[in-house]
C-alpha cells in the first residue's frame, strides 16, 4: 500500500470499525480499516436481534456492511493483525504483523474482544451454536426447551431471572459450590429453578448442539440450550501500549463521546460495553466516526 498517512485508522474493520469507517468515508475523511478477520460471533449459524438483517449469518451482515463502506473511495481495506499501537509527535502510528507502519491523526479502537473458552471439553464446539451468552440474541430460538445456566454468584442471579421469561425448564449449574445468597437461592427454589453444584467433566454435543452436561461423578444430564457468562481478554493491548484506562470489568473506558482517557484515540463496539450486540456496536461505530469527523474538522477549520 503506497500512502502510508491517513487522518483515521480504525483497528477492526467488522460491524463497529465498518460503521466508523462509513461516517468517516461519507466525511471525506482518508481513512484505514485494518482487519484481521476473525469477529467474536463467527461460530454462530445466524444473528439476531438487528432490525433489518435478522436471521443473517453474522458474516453476511459484516460482508453487506463492507460493500456499503467500498462505496466510499477515501476508505482504504488493509487484510492484516494489528501487533503495536503508539502515539508520534504528530498523532498514531501503527505497526502490522509483517512489519508495514501507518500513521493517522486519530486512531479508532473497534477490535472487540476475544471470548475465554473454560477448560470444559465440548465447550467451545456449541459456543454461539447451543451455547448462548446472551438471552436476546438467541434466547428466542430456544424459548421453553429444556436450558441450563453455566454461572455463579449474582451474575448467575442475574442471569437466571432473565432466561425464566424465556423457558420455565430451567436449571443453575455452578460447576461447584454455589456462591449465592440464602435469600437467592431461595427465590431460585420458589421460581422451581434447579440448582445443580456438581463439577462438569465435559459436554456431549453433536456439530455443536447440546446433547448433555457429563459431571465428574458420572451423573448426566440432558439438555438443548446453555447459557454462559464467561471471561474475556481485549484483542489489542492497548493500556500499555497507549496508556488507555480500561475499567474494573476489562473494558476500554470511553466517556460519552467514545473518547478514550488518550486524546486522539476513541474505542466503539465490543471492547467498552458488555451489551455487545450488532446493534449497538454500530451505533457506537457511527456515533465515534462522527465524533472524530468533527474534531478533525474543528482543528482544520
Ligand atoms: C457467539 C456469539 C454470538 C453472537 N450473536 C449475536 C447475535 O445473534 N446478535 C447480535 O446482535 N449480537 C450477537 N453477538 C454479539 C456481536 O457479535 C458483537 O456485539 C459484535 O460482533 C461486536 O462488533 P465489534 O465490531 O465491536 O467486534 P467484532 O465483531 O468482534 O469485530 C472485531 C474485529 O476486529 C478484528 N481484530 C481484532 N484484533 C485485531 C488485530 N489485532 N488486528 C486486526 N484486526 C483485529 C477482528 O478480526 C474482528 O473482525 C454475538 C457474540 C458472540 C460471541
Amino acid at each position: 500500500m503506497e500512502n502510508k498517512n491517513f487522518d483515521v485508522i480504525i483497528t477492526g474493520g467488522s460491524y463497529s470499525g465498518l460503521s466508523a469507517g462509513m461516517s468517516l468515508g461519507r466525511s471525506l475523511r482518508n481513512v484505514l480499516i485494518i482487519d484481521n478477520g476473525k469477529p467474536c460471533n463467527r461460530q454462530t449459524p445466524h444473528s439476531h436481534n438487528f432490525v433489518t438483517h435478522d436471521g443473517k449469518t453474522p458474516s453476511e451482515i459484516a460482508q453487506l456492511a463492507k460493500k456499503d463502506v467500498e462505496k466510499y473511495n477515501t476508505v482504504q481495506f488493509y487484510n492484516g493483525t494489528v501487533v503495536k499501537t503508539q502515539k508520534t509527535t504528530e498523532g498514531f502510528e501503527i505497526e502490522t504483523s509483517s512489519g508495514e507502519k501507518f500513521n493517522a491523526k486519530r486512531l479508532i479502537l473497534a477490535s472487540g474482544v476475544k471470548d475465554i473458552m473454560p477448560d470444559i471439553p465440548g465447550f467451545a464446539e456449541c459456543w454461539g451454536i447451543s451455547v448462548i451468552h446472551c438471552p436476546y440474541c438467541h434466547g428466542y430460538e430456544v424459548k421453553n426447551e429444556v436450558t441450563g445456566i453455566l454461572s455463579n454468584g449474582d451474575m448467575a442471579y442475574e442471569f437466571s431471572k432473565l432466561i425464566f421469561n424465556l423457558t420455565k425448564n430451567l436449571t443453575l449449574f455452578t460447576n461447584g459450590k454455589a456462591a449465592l445468597t440464602e435469600e437467592q437461592l431461595e427465590k431460585l427454589k420458589q421460581n422451581k429453578i434447579i440448582l445443580n453444584e456438581d463439577e462438569i467433566e465435559s459436554i456431549q454435543h453433536k456439530n455443536g448442539s447440546i446433547q448433555k452436561i457429563i459431571f465428574k461423578n458420572g451423573k448426566e444430564i440432558p439438555l438443548q440450550a446453555l447459557y454462559a457468562k464467561i471471561p474475556f481478554e481485549q484483542n489489542l493491548n492497548v493500556s500499555d501500549d497507549l496508556g488507555c484506562e480500561l475499567t474494573e470489568q476489562g473494558f476500554i473506558k470511553v466517556d460519552m463521546m467514545q473518547k478514550t482517557t488518550v486524546p486522539g484515540v476513541f474505542a466503539c463496539g465490543d471492547n467498552v460495553t458488555m451489551m455487545r450486540s450488532v446493534a449497538n456496536a454500530v451505533a457506537q461505530g457511527n456515533f465515534a466516526g462522527a465524533v472524530v469527523n468533527k474534531e478533525l474538522s474543528d482543528e482544520e477549520f
